[in-house]
């Protein structure tokens, strides 16, 4: 078959993930490149990965096919042959799914040089979930069915090793110089309350750090309407793996503000307490804290004990409330099965729906009712029964305010959208 310089180049890079290149010969007129197929070695299985979720791998399969590509330059024009009596002894589609082609590779490459993150590139070549179809058909032509997040990064490695986010500069600093910094930042205008914590652990007596800040328009915010906070840690914000938490109270038009902000090393509730010591300090003792959404982590709870100590200190009590979010997601996880479905419903139907306590007391019976296995009642009973005033709908319906916790309980996304990720 004869290809012109053009055409060849356009086709190739959509099978070249079929071929590996072998001899090569030059004489005065032309070029000669011999390939083999991919599979070409014996069948041979091998474990790919460690660890019990490793799974063995059909790599070769003796495949005989052979091709010979001759480029002469005078006419640019390339001639490609097969040279072995047989063709390929699979399909296209198991190249496809060993290696991607180059083609749908040259593209990835091109999007993440144009600023695009990998998972944003992704997203895009398979049609945005099913908005644009068609993309997802042409990626699927092209080879590409199988196409993964790693894929699309290593197409982009080059550009993104030559150019490196400048984000993420000044990393190669330890964890000390990189707070200095943030503390020498806060410091040039006059706007910002910051304070650099640590703390000992009870749990194991080493010293925890953490940075925390707040601009002061943000702490007038806290003062004003913290009344009820909602509060979560969002992770993967830093390469030092710290966890940024964030503070957010809502406003007279109903948005929801960030407030104060902690950057912690580690997560435990003697750092995170002595933090909402400092925002009340902060607050000039005026931030009168009624209630608080966390998600289901205990470290937060102890924080929040420690450092709203109710009638003791002469404050209101404050009542804790689980995320509504993260407690679905925990039910659908841990009573997960077709076996647990209904003793899931109930419970979903105490934690959304009941509005008075009887009726909540009805639906757990109900859920716990149904529920066959003794391990999964005593999960129940330890650990939702126990805790109903924290997650369940009825403690909610007294006031408007806590039931309009739904539109921000996914919190982390939110602190993300607002941080500009
Ligand atoms: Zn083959």
């Amino acid at each position: 078959m004869k290809l012109s310089k053009g055409e060849f180049e356009t086709f190739w890079p959509f099978i070249s993930n079929t071929w590996t290149a072998g001899t090569r010969r030059v004489s005065s007129t032309h070029t000669t490149q011999y390939f083999r197929c991919l599979f070409h070695k014996p069948e041979t299985t091998h474990a790919k990965g460690t660890g019990i979720r490793a799974k063995s791998t059909r790599i070769a399969i003796a495949c005989p096919a052979r091709m010979r590509v001759n480029f002469h330059p005078l006419q640019e024009l390339y001639s490609v042959s097969l040279t072995s009596q047989s063709p390929h002894n699979h399909t296209l589609e198991e190249v496809d799914e060993r290696r991607r082609p180059e083609a749908v590779k040259n593209i990835a490459s091109q999007q993440i040089a144009c600023g695009y993150s990998p998972a944003t590139v992704l997203a895009a070549l398979r049609g945005q979930n099913g908005r644009f179809p068609e993309s997802l058909e042409a990626l699927v032509e092209a080879g590409s069915r199988h196409l993964t997040l790693d894929d699309v990064k290593n197409s982009g490695r080059k550009v993104l090793t030559r150019y490196p986010d400048n984000r993420f500069s000044s990393n190669h600093f330890d964890a000390n110089a990189q707070v200095q910094q943030a503390l020498e930042f806060l410091s040039q205008d006059n706007v910002w309350h910051y304070k650099d914590l640590k703390a000992i652990r009870e749990c194991d007596g080493k010293p925890s750090y953490a940075i925390a800040w707040a601009h002061n328009t943000r702490i007038h915010a806290l003062t004003r309407h913290g009344r009820f906070v909602l509060m979560d840690a969002t992770h993967k914000t830093n390469k030092l793996g710290w966890l940024l938490y964030t503070l957010m109270v809502r406003d007279d038009c109903g948005s929801w503000l960030p407030t104060c902000h902690l950057l912690t090393e580690k997560a435990d509730g003697d750092i995170l307490a002595l933090r909402l010591q400092t925002f009340k300090q902060w607050c000039g003792g005026k931030w009168q804290l009624r209630y608080i959404l966390t998600d289901d982590s205990a470290v937060e709870q102890r924080a929040v004990r420690l450092a709203f100590r109710g009638l003791m200190d002469g404050e209101t009590e404050v009542s804790h409330l689980l995320c509504r979010v993260h407690c679905e997601r925990t039910i659908r996880r841990k009573l997960a099965g077709d076996a647990l479905k209904e003793t899931r419903q109930h419970l979903l139907a105490a934690l959304k729906h009941r509005r008075t306590e009887p009726g909540c007391d009805e639906s757990i019976e109900l859920a716990l009712h149904t529920c066959k296995k003794e391990a999964d009642k005593t999960y129940i009973r330890d650990n939702w029964v126990k805790v109903k005033k924290l997650w369940a709908n009825y403690a909610r319906e007294h006031s408007p305010i806590l039931l309009q916790v739904g539109i921000a309980s996914n919190l982390p996304r939110l602190v993300l959208i607002i941080l500009g990720r």
